[in-house]
């Protein structure tokens, strides 16, 4: 029976927005910093660059913007008509048609735009995109474009990887100083890397809160709440963020508040988020009284190895277990495991047609999983930013189809 589908409020989110909002004006507003400017990506040594006094910023948390505001649909084009096709990275494409176009999500706040890089560097333990990407800017601007090059479907992180990482990570230093001026100060390093550790795990706790039954929060709620584990990770107001939060949700457990009215089935969703449906997504789940409660996407700024007294091997490592860039096996028994700890009734797979990379429907995942866990699973197809790549009709259906055969389960 369809429930109210307004979403729940989460009461700290103003403070969320307020965080980032004051982030972003430090990064574009009309008082610089004078600090150099790193852009980074999204599991990139972001604390190596505040440590060394770069402002940090994020052009994946722009792309998504740029898939909620639903703007990305329209500027893709820009970037296919500059060489670089439509079935690659969306949020490349989406990013490199606003460049183009001189328009971006940031100017609904006020603000000019991305800010110009001083350095951009990159980790490709996710995909080879983000180095095409930075590249296009490098050539843009004549800055330079280093980075990590990440080996991928990683079976056992070993200590060869990791020591080999490490070192990959210790090399930026050099070239990060002829940029910023400033020194390398190991210090100042762990002391970051505390910062970012003490979030990170505080962003576990959050999305664990949704183990219980009924979740207090869900999957479209963590994509908003993620924002400062992603941009913020290595500073004091994502930690505080994060607590705040966290009192807020155990609270709701205490109180037996549910994200979702009537919870009747739990949901994990693997994949992508489709940036452009959020709202509507989640209202089709609420209604249909199903909780989506956990997700490898939220799950990605978890980074449990993350080591203040030994901050290169413990980026090195955090950096390379990350659930993009490892093998099959390792996904199946990391999921395997995910649908116990969150009681989960089925899987959602979003097979996004410009990322493979985080596609994991393609090679027979879903089937081994179900046959090993017992738990059904369905697939939509669709996009993180290309809404033209999405059929909104077929997904409802199969999303319909797929909660009724819970429900007869
Ligand atoms: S992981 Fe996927 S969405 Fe993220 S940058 Fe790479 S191709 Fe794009």
């Amino acid at each position: 029976m369809a429930q109210t589908a307004e979403p729940k409020k989460i009461q700290a989110t103003g403070k969320m927005k307020g965080l980032m909002g004051q982030y972003f004006t430090e990064l574009m507003g009309e008082e610089p910093s004078g600090n150099k400017m790193a852009w980074c990506t999204s599991v990139g040594p972001a604390e190596l660059l505040r440590a060394m006094g770069f402002d940090v910023y994020f052009p994946e948390n722009h792309g998504a913007m740029l898939g909620a505001t639903r703007m990305a649909t329209d500027l893709i084009p820009l970037a296919n008509a500059h060489g670089f096709s439509p079935d690659i990275c969306s949020y490349l494409t989406s990013d490199v048609g606003a460049y183009l176009k001189g328009e971006s999500p940031f100017q609904k706040l006020g603000l000019p735009g991305p800010p110009k890089a001083d350095v951009l560097v990159y980790n490709t333990n996710q995909c080879r995109d983000v180095k095409d990407w930075f590249q296009f800017y490098s050539r843009q601007w004549d800055v330079p474009c280093i980075g990590i090059e990440t080996p991928r479907s990683i079976g056992e992180v070993d200590l060869t990887i990791v020591q080999a990482i490490a070192k990959k990570i210790k090399s930026l230093i050099t070239p990060l100083e002829d940029v910023s001026g400033e020194k390398f100060d190991m210090d100042k390093l762990k002391d970051v890397v505390s910062l970012s550790k003490e979030c990170t795990m505080l962003w576990k706790a959050v999305l664990e809160t949704a183990a219980k039954a009924p979740s207090p929060l869900t999957f479209f709620d963590g994509t908003v709440q993620m924002g400062p584990a992603v941009v913020l990770r290595g500073t004091t107001g994502a930690v505080e963020y994060y607590k705040l939060l966290l009192a807020e949700l155990e609270q709701r457990v205490a109180d037996g508040v549910a994200a979702v009215e009537g919870e009747s089935h739990r949901i994990y969703w693997e994949g992508m988020p489709i940036w452009g449906k959020l709202r509507d997504l989640s209202t089709q789940f609420m209604e249909l009284q199903t909780a989506v409660v956990a997700s490898t996407y939220c799950n990605s700024w978890i980074y449990e190895d993350l080591d203040p007294d030994h901050p290169f091997m413990g980026m090195a490592r955090a950096y390379s277990e990350l659930f993009i860039c490892r093998s099959d096996d390792y996904k199946e028994k990391y999921m395997a495991k995910m649908i116990e700890k969150f009681s989960i009734d089925g899987v959602v797979y979003h097979d996004s047609k410009t990322c493979p990379n985080n596609s994991n429907n393609r090679y027979d995942l879903p089937k081994r999983l179900e046959t090993k866990t017992g738990k059904p699973f369905v697939v939509i197809n669709g996009d993180l930013n290309d809404l033209r790549l999405y059929s909104e009709e077929q997904s409802r259906t199969n999303i319909e189809a797929f909660v009724e055969q819970l429900a007869g389960a």
